[in-house]
Parts: C-alpha cells; structure tokens; sequence
C-alpha cells in the first residue's frame, strides 16, 4: 500500500506533497467543507455557485481560501462544467472568470490547461474525479473533471494529447494525480455505464469495475481513468492515486450521491505563483 498522496495541509484543504517538494512555488490542493460560511447542507466550506447556496457565503468562502493560499480571488479561473470532454487552454487574460458568476466562467468545459504563472486553474466537485497535471520544467499545469460521463469520453487521454500532440511536451516527464472521489466502494452503475467503459478501454489493464448482481457494477472511476491515462502514454510510475472515497469521508468531503444531490462542492485548484 502506496502513502496517500493528499494529505490535510490544513482543515480547509489538502495537498499533493510530493509535488510541492518539486516546486515551492506551486499550489495544488483540494478542499475540504471545512472553514467556510454556508450553512445546513453546503455547511461550510461549498465553493460552488450553481447549487442554491448563498452567493454571498460562496463568495466569503472562495475570498477565505483564496487568501488562505495567498493566490488574489482575481487570478482564478473557473468553468461552466458540462460532463465533455472538452479542454481549454487559458492564459493570463483569461483572469478572473467565473470567479463571481457561474455563467462568466469558460463555457461548456471540464479541463483547463496553461503555462502561465500567476493564474489560479480550478474546477467544482461532489463525488466525480479531479485530475491533476503536472510538467515541472516547462511549467505546464492543468485540471480536468471526470464523472463517469467524462471518463468514457476519454478526457484524460484527451489531456494527455493536448500536451503531447499540440504542445510537444515529451510522454515520460508528465507528472498526474488522481485526487478523492467517489470510491467503488459506493458508485453502484448499470449495464449502460459499463458498456461504454467497455468501448473505452483496452483490456490489457485491470478491470476497473466489479459484476455485483445482474446488470449493477461497483465503478471504480479512479482505476478508470488510471487506465486511461495509461492508455494515452503516462508512465505508471508518474501517476499519483488518492485512496479517498468522497462518500465514505463523511466528516471531511461533501458527496452527491451519499447527500441525494442537496450538497456543496469541493474545488480542485493548481496554479504557479510568479513572485520570487
Ligand atoms: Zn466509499
């Protein structure tokens, strides 16, 4: 059994620490619903606007953890979700989006990417899978959002691409982690799920789903894309795995299958600091 690669940093969030060893001037986290404002079921740290939550207390939630990890609200950039593969990158004048408005963010988007430093990349959420970019000699960052619909449309391998394909970045130095979800443990789906998994998936990697009785499968979403970051070219031995459930963590993580979809959201955020 490999360590848990998030660890808390503080109650607000955790942190990919063997990253942080690579480059003191990279924040990478994700948080927790601790610290926070909002009260009964976004009780207290959601960081979402669109699930009816105060926005004021959204506000005073994201102003705290910015703060918090000392990178300015107005460097942050957030997206309008869809459940697609599809994957932006931004830069430097992209600052500021979404930050007050769930519509103002970068539309119909679940990965981010840049080489700038001194913006904030993040993205909301409750039970699906964050993953987590890294290049450290050329700077490259990048987030992306992989539910199970995500997933079978292969947006980690679509990521993977991006960076190897477009931006020339070589397959061996690309550093990825997969953050706390939604564990097998608690994500029951159905014939319909796994056969898309099934048209996704090469067979030569472990079997990331379990037959439980007639037409329902354990879905384990981080072994999932694992494989598909595998699949795409990443190194095993580059690939960080967080053993958290969302679901299980009840003291630490909002879930929107355990909390029937009345619940807050997390953030996944990584971005470079350019001060010296
Ligand atoms: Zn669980």
């Amino acid at each position: 059994m490999t360590a848990e690669p998030f660890q808390l940093r503080e109650e607000s969030y955790l942190s990919i620490y063997l990253w942080n060893e690579k480059d003191s001037k990279l924040k990478v986290g994700f948080t927790t619903k601790h610290g926070g404002q909002s009260i009964e079921e976004f009780s207290s740290l959601n960081l979402g606007l669109h699930v009816q939550d105060q926005h004021e207390s959204v506000m005073k939630n994201r102003n705290f953890l910015s703060r918090n990890i000392s990178f300015p609200l107005e460097k942050w950039i957030f997206a309008e979700q869809t459940h697609s593969n599809n994957i932006k990158k931004v830069s430097k004048p992209h600052s500021g989006k979404g930050i007050g408005s769930y519509k103002d963010g970068i539309m119909d988007c679940d990965g981010l990417y840049t080489n700038d430093k001194g913006i904030m990349l993040s993205l909301c959420f409750a039970d699906c899978v964050p993953l987590y970019f890294f290049h450290p000699k050329s700077n490259f960052i990048g987030l992306a959002h992989a539910g199970w619909k995500g997933s079978v449309q292969d947006i980690a391998g679509e990521m993977v691409r991006k960076w190897t394909i477009d931006e020339g970045l070589p397959y061996s130095e690309i550093l990825v982690a997969i953050g706390p979800s939604i564990g097998a443990c608690c994500y029951k789906v159905d014939d319909r799920v796994i056969t898309s998994v099934n048209k996704v998936l090469l067979e030569k990697y472990p079997l990331p789903y379990e037959n439980i009785t007639s037409g329902q499968y354990n879905l384990d979403l981080k072994q999932l894309n694992k494989n598909l970051l595998m699949q795409a070219g990443i190194k095993v031995e580059n690939i960080l795995v967080s053993q958290q459930c969302t679901s299980c963590e009840t003291d630490l993580y909002f879930s929107h299958r355990r909390d029937d979809g009345k619940t807050g959201r997390m953030l996944s955020f990584i971005g470079i600091d350019e001060e010296a």
